[in-house]
């Protein structure tokens, strides 16, 4: 994905994609989720990157209409899948959110989110620093660890259904010596990136790099923020030196090594975090870590893998247009609930939470499965 700079030449680097978007036919229409939930053509794909590219040339203002409609982007990737170019339109919607950031164009609710990541360090202006210290013992807790678990904001609003879970299954399967991460920046910084403030971002950034500079091993459960501390801290210069490690590949010898004390029984079938399956191409190693611990086949939606519908948690869409984010995880969840499957099990925070309020179906993190399994 491109590092975007904050003015109008911060679109320079995806002319190639703004152009071939401009003169296509609409043809990943169909798979985009908002334009799904709005029903609009004025959120397709083709409409937004036509809009970024009018910017770009400067032939529309970012004030008012331009700056709205850029938010209408989960930043799912999905329009990629059906895009013979390969074109990155959320990479090139991001590099517009900026732009508008820096014309003092800004939607009021990309404003006041920023304001709360100021105050707080992340998007719900929430205290979860506390959070993690009810939910983590305090030996854990310990700032100068070489393997450090970064749990992220969303897993630190619900501790009880995502770290709590991991830190039994982690000591169940033996792991020694991973601390939590302990620092004041309890989210990855994906809010300011998402919302076009990069230079928050960067700042943002070497404070993580800074207070991560002990760890060699950085372990995310989180997609989003193994994304985002991986590749998006990197492009823009200010990473941190340890290696970042999705949860399915940290966990892979650990699993292989040990039986399951029991399988969880049930039908579930699985939902695709978009950052986990088509950022980081990790959807397939997570699957098959996964059914180890079930007794039933894992179940696949009608859209799954590359193709799976996101769950509208994304590209900030909660907080900037809640509707639109409750509408896009209704569409998905009517999906996943067409499997036949008695529950659904997924591997992001973000996408427990918009799920477990969409449908009927229970949500599970797949960490709360494995623990289970695996639970002496
Ligand atoms: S992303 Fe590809 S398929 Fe979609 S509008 Fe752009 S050029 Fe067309
Ligand atoms: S990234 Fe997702 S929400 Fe954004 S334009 Fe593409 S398909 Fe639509």
């Amino acid at each position: 994905m491109s590092q975007a700079r904050s003015s109008p030449a911060g679109l320079g680097p995806h002319v190639r994609a703004l152009k071939h978007c401009t003169y296509c036919p609409k043809l990943c229409r169909f798979c985009c989720p908002t334009a799904e939930a709005e029903r609009s053509e004025t959120v397709t794909p083709w409409f937004k990157m036509t809009l970024a590219e009018l910017t770009r040339l400067g032939r529309r203002a970012p004030a008012g209409g331009p700056a709205e409609v850029f938010q209408h982007c989960l930043g799912c990737l999905h329009c990629r899948t059906h895009c013979r170019h390969q074109n990155d339109v959320p990479g090139a919607l991001l590099a517009a959110r900026a732009v508008a950031l820096e014309a003092g164009a800004a939607p009021p609710a990309t404003t006041a989110l920023l304001e709360r990541f100021r105050a707080r360090g992340n998007p719900w202006g929430e205290d979860l620093a506390a959070a993690r210290s009810a939910a983590v013992p305090a030996e854990l807790l310990v700032p100068e660890a070489q393997a450090v678990l970064f749990p992220g904001c969303q897993a630190l609003r619900a501790p009880a259904r995502h770290l709590t879970p991991l830190l039994g299954l982690l000591a169940a399967l033996g792991v020694e010596h991973v601390g939590v991460f302990s620092g004041p920046e309890v989210c990855c910084g994906a809010p300011l990136w998402q919302a076009g403030d990069l230079q928050g971002l960067r700042a943002h950034g070497r404070a993580l790099a800074q207070r991560l500079a002990p760890a060699r091993t950085i372990l995310c459960p989180c997609p989003t923020c193994a994304w985002v501390l991986g590749v998006v801290l990197r492009e823009a210069g200010c990473a941190p030196s340890g290696q970042v490690v999705t949860l399915d590949a940290f966990l892979a010898p650990f699993l292989r090594a040990r039986e399951p004390a029991r399988q969880v029984p049930g039908r579930w079938v699985f939902h695709d975090p978009c950052y986990l399956t088509r950022y980081l191409e990790r959807g397939e190693t997570t699957r098959q870590a996964l059914q180890g611990a079930l007794r039933e086949p894992l179940l696949e939606s009608a859209w799954s893998g590359q193709d799976a519908a996101c769950c509208g948690g994304g590209g900030l869409v909660p907080h900037s247009l809640p509707g639109v984010a409750r509408q896009a995880a209704a569409l998905r969840a009517a999906q996943l609930e067409a499997s036949g499957a008695e529950g659904v099990v997924t591997a992001c925070p973000g996408c427990v939470r918009q799920l477990g309020e969409a449908g009927p179906l229970p949500v599970k993190d797949w960490v709360e499965l494995l623990a289970e399994a695996y639970a002496p």
